[in-house]
């Protein structure tokens, strides 16, 4: 919570400590974690009372473990977000879990303090090869926090790691990769997808390291050509097609320039998973526009009968907001569009009622007919 919207004067003296705190209006609001410094004072980790010791840290993070234990179930493999933050009761915990591997981030001075504890329960609880430390984030800055990547538990330093996402091998790399070296909200898509892709000419719009890509050139795309304006992405695209012997066209391009600059190509499967355009309300008006034009765009460019995944991964921007916009592209586009299906943030990424913004992901895989 902003500063404003809690009771009274800021307590002074407790950066980092977890304290009860009430709303403007007086209503108890649970226990937090508290940092004058930072712009989000109060971050809750418990709608109650709670001391914050280490064995409220081990019954959090148990509970989050147990959580993802449904993906073991449904063959998903070991490529989970384990702990994500606010939503699993540890605000600024990040635990990524790549096979045998751990990647942790903490990014709030509340969490940081508790590292040393979280890699001994990690290691207690699931005994990996490896423990990463990717605290890296700009945001920690925010927190009055340094930055730091490392190693904290495990022999020597490997910069990556091969891992098997869906049937496709894909390089970690820890060290230098966007997060913590996978988008793993989106991996449960790349299978859906997928699906869809057999005999189909594939654009993977914003492809970042191939993941949609590969999937679909795996399933029997008859083409598939990545774009994305980050060529250290290109490249580990590139690397992670050569391990999977899948072939891959690749653009070094922003997407909008590379739609204007290929009016003549048809496709007929087009992904677009773009970074978010609202990061902010203020940013708003011009995402909307933003993500207008790009299913418009996307509407041109597909054959007849051909399917659209779109994504947005702004909170700001509202399932009736992105379908008004879709519909608005399509009729300026003269597409008849249905809707398949409609995707959400995956179990490992936790929305909490309470807590709007740990919504933000949301896809709709659209056909479209001239
Ligand atoms: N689909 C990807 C995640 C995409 S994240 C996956 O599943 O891994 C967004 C990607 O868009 C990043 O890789 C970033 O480099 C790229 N990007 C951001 N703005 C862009 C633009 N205008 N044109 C092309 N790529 C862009």
């Amino acid at each position: 919570m902003f500063e404003g919207e809690l009771e009274g004067e800021l307590p002074e003296g407790i950066d980092g400590e977890v304290v009860l705190c009430r709303d403007k209006r007086g209503r108890l609001i649970g226990s937090g974690f508290f940092n004058s410094k930072s712009k989000l004072v109060w971050r809750r980790c418990a709608p109650g009372k709670v001391e914050f010791t280490r064995e409220t840290l081990e019954k959090q993070l148990l509970r989050a473990f147990k959580l993802r234990n449904v993906f073991q179930q449904s063959g998903r493999g070991e490529v989970i977000r384990l702990v994500w933050s606010d939503s699993d009761g540890l605000p600024g915990l990040i635990i990524d879990r790549y096979d045998s591997w751990l990647v942790v981030q903490t990014l709030t001075l509340g969490i940081d303090r508790w590292l040393d504890d979280i890699v001994q329960i990690c290691r207690e609880q699931l005994n990996p090869e490896r423990i990463l430390c990717r605290n890296d984030a700009p945001v920690r800055e925010k927190e009055g926090l340094s930055g730091s990547v490392g190693v904290l538990y495990g022999e020597g330093e490997p910069s990556g790691k091969w891992v098997d996402v869906h049937g496709i091998r894909m390089w970690i790399d820890w060290k230098a990769g966007h997060k913590t070296g996978l988008y793993l909200d989106q991996v449960e898509q790349y299978g859906k997808i997928a699906a869809y892709a057999k005999g189909l000419r594939v654009l993977d719009a914003f492809s970042n390291e191939g993941g949609f890509g590969l999937a679909c050139a795996r399933a029997g795309a008859t083409e598939v050509t990545c774009v994305d304006s980050s060529a250290p992405a290109l490249a580990a695209a590139a690397k992670n097609a050569e391990e999977n012997d899948l072939s891959l066209k690749l653009q070094e391009a922003n997407v909008f320039d590379y739609f204007s600059a290929s009016r003549s190509e048809q496709w007929d499967l087009i992904i677009l998973d773009p970074p978010p355009f609202a990061p902010n309300k203020r940013s708003l008006t011009g995402a909307l526009r933003g993500y207008k034009e790009l299913n418009l765009r996307a509407f041109q460019s597909l054959s007849d009968g051909g399917i659209l995944a779109t994504y947005t991964c702004s909170h700001h921007v509202s399932s009736e907001m992105y379908l008004k916009l879709l519909q608005d592209a399509a009729v300026d586009a003269g597409v008849e569009v249905r809707l398949l299906e409609q995707c959400f943030q995956p179990l490992d990424h936790p929305v909490i009622l309470g807590f709007p913004e740990s919504e933000y992901l949301r896809g709709y895989v659209l056909e479209v007919r001239r």
